[in-house]
């Protein structure tokens, strides 16, 4: 297999949404293919019938497009080796099943599902050691007539009954198994489908895959993949399993945690490039930096099988916060402002807003797209003023100083010919010289009046461009208003 062209799959079953764990092994697949210059396949394990969920092909096809993973084989695009859907290949896994049998490394078995589910219960208590191959030595000729004669079954592997399988995986070294603990494994259930475990061991060969990649929870059943490999006499594929997954605490990462499919991580506002970057080292370091931000382009060259690590892999929010952060203020401006006006343009329905400035504004202050509607609130909503508001410490500032301010002010911004960074930055250099005040006190007072809050992303200009001349003004008459008022109210008569 060494001289071989790589080719990796990503196989997921349509059983539901598409979680970090699938897509990491979907990441994995497509790194060790393209650093190769290899083939990635994506193949749809649609066999377990009761398992398949509406909608979950979409978000697989969905998932793969926006992170970029482009597959050179699958059900959409065809390819040499199709199709590339398991229910679609059915007569495929039943023709090689019928080989197993024909050459004694497989038998139909006959068992009802009373005598299996009785099995399983006398063995409750004791190791579960399954299916007891009651069926295993039916003389073929009298399963042919039971067969013949419409009789339900299955087919079986026929395990080794003693000594030991051993195979080797990229990541976990050599396992050693006693094939004792192996059981007669279905191949084709009786409604005819095959299991996942054998349609996937036929479909790697058939397609010619030289790298199985997958999460550590397949590797108990790998011994039996081996086994299969060796009875049709095909070459055994590399395997590459991946660790588990972990959140902080230890535990294996769950909805406890937090966000833990990719949808539900794109609704809690995080960049798919960023998403992408954090898989990507969950569980694979590149050894010669410790540097951490790596675009999808520069691991497609960076990946190398030998980085990753069997230890858990912990998936950290915060990390991916910090990522998402260094993500943002690196995207082009005019594709930030269209997310930014996404979240923005609800808020302010038909209100004027400066969008390009809001984006700017942002850009430096967003972990999450999902924070920006919280975070701009208080744009789109009336000012609470209070006395306290107004007395900033560190500039001096107080209500009683803010009034004046602002009243020397307002005339001046009302006849402003050009609402806009510049003409406003003037205005606010000459009243600090005519009102000989500090910078401080002078656009302390504005942003107050323009936010009602203390903290705001932006200072008093950037506010004032994106609110706009007529919110701006009508804010800052408010807050003199509010002022002028309590003023004469708090005062003691
Ligand atoms: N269909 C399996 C899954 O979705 C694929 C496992 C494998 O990659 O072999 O988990």
């Amino acid at each position: 297999m060494a001289n071989a062209v790589v080719r990796t799959r990503f196989a997921p079953s349509p059983t539901g949404i598409m979680h970090i764990g699938n897509l990491r092994s979907a990441l994995y697949e497509y790194l060790i293919a393209r650093v190769a210059g290899g083939h990635f396949i994506l193949r749809i394990e649609d066999t377990d019938r009761e398992r398949i969920v509406d909608g979950a092909v979409e978000a697989i096809y969905n998932t793969l497009q926006t992170c970029g993973l482009q597959h050179d084989e699958g059900p959409d695009i065809g390819g040499p080796f199709g199709p590339y859907i398991q229910s679609e290949r059915l007569p495929t896994y039943r023709r090689y099943a019928i080989e197993l049998v024909e050459q004694g490394d497989a038998y139909p078995c006959f068992c009802s599902i009373e005598r299996l589910a009785s099995l399983h219960e006398e063995q409750v208590g004791e190791a579960f050691i399954g299916y007891d191959r009651h069926c295993r030595d039916i003389d073929p000729a009298d399963a042919a007539a039971r067969i013949e004669a419409g009789e339900s079954y299955v087919i079986r592997q026929k395990m080794p009954l003693d000594g030991e399988t051993s195979f080797t995986d990229a990541v976990y070294g050599t396992i050693i198994v006693d094939n004792k603990t192996l059981e007669d494994q279905v191949l084709i259930k009786s409604d005819g489908y095959p299991t996942y475990n054998f349609a996937n061991v036929v479909d790697d060969q058939l397609m010619g895959i030289t790298h199985v990649v997958r999460g550590s929870e397949y590797l108990s059943s790998t011994p039996k993949y081996n086994l299969l490999y060796e009875a049709f006499g095909w070459e055994i594929p590399v395997y590459v399993h991946l660790p588990l997954i972990v959140g902080e605490d230890g535990r294996k990462l769950s909805k406890r945690h937090g966000a833990t499919s990719f949808d539900e991580l794109i609704d809690a506002g995080y960049l798919p490039e960023a998403i992408i970057n954090m898989i990507a080292f969950l569980g694979w370091s590149p050894g010669n930096t410790t540097r951490e931000n790596f675009t999808l382009e520069e691991l497609e060259s960076a990946f190398t099988i030998s980085g990753i690590n069997k230890a858990p892999a912990v998936f950290s929010y915060k990390k991916l916060n910090w990522m998402n952060e260094q993500y943002i203020k690196n995207l082009p401006d005019d594709k930030w402002c269209a997310m930014v006006k996404e979240k923005a343009d609800p808020l302010f329905e038909e209100k004027p807003y400066d969008a390009t400035m809001l984006a700017h504004v942002l850009k430096e202050r967003t972990t999450r797209l999902s924070d920006i509607p919280e975070t701009i609130a208080f744009m789109v909503e009336t000012p609470t003023y209070t006395r306290d508001l107004f007395t900033l410490k560190r500039a001096k500032l107080n209500a009683e100083k803010a009034a004046v301010i602002l009243d020397a002010l307002i005339t001046d911004m009302q006849m402003l010919p050009s609402w806009d960074e510049s003409s406003l930055h003037d205005l606010f250099e000459l009243a600090i010289v005519t009102q000989s005040r500090k910078k401080g006190e002078i656009m302390g007072a504005v942003r107050l009046a323009l936010s009602g809050k203390t903290i705001t992303p932006g200072g008093a200009i950037e506010l004032a461009v994106i609110l706009g001349r007529d919110e701006s003004l009508s804010r800052i008459k408010n807050a003199l208003t509010f002022l002028n008022e309590s003023d004469v109210v708090s005062e003691p008569v």
